[in-house]
């Protein structure tokens, strides 16, 4: 992908991030994920239904990666199968650690695909999709 298409991706997403405020509704999933390194702290709330991701819907403060690879993991989880969401979290982790990775199921989440190369913002990178992490450890309780 272009470099210029990535900033504008990611500024667009920061500008006006997807599902940004939280709703009072208890059949959602809730977990806060906060990072030391940078002023990132999110609140993400999701709900499952018949195995596939519905709704995610965030808020917090958090700086540009972080807030736009939120809105962007948004916008590629809704929709999608708890499996899918496994596969797609376990690509892009390899993406971030600069290993070999499938492009294709990640849409739009491969704009940061040169972000290994910023050590200290891989974390705030991360951040979103550890909470979805959570979510499936949750989930696989059930
Ligand atoms: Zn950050």
């Amino acid at each position: 992908m272009d470099q210029n298409i990535k900033r504008e991706i990611i500024l667009d997403h920061y500008k006006n991030p997807i599902n940004k405020g939280l709703i009072n509704d208890e059949s959602y999933l809730k977990v806060n994920m906060n990072n030391e390194s940078c002023i990132d702290e999110i609140d993400l709330m999701v709900k499952v239904e018949n195995n596939k991701i519905v709704d995610i819907k965030f808020d917090g403060e958090a700086c540009a990666i972080s807030t736009s690879a939120t809105s962007i993991m948004i916008e590629t989880l809704i929709g999608k199968t708890v499996d899918e969401v496994e596969k797609i979290y376990n690509e892009y982790t390899k993406m971030l650690d600069n290993k070999e990775y499938d492009a294709q199921i990640l849409e739009n989440a491969i704009v940061y695909d040169d972000i290994s190369k910023q050590p200290n913002r891989i974390k705030c990178a991360l951040l979103p999709w550890w909470g979805i992490e959570k979510i499936l450890k949750k989930i696989k309780k059930y």
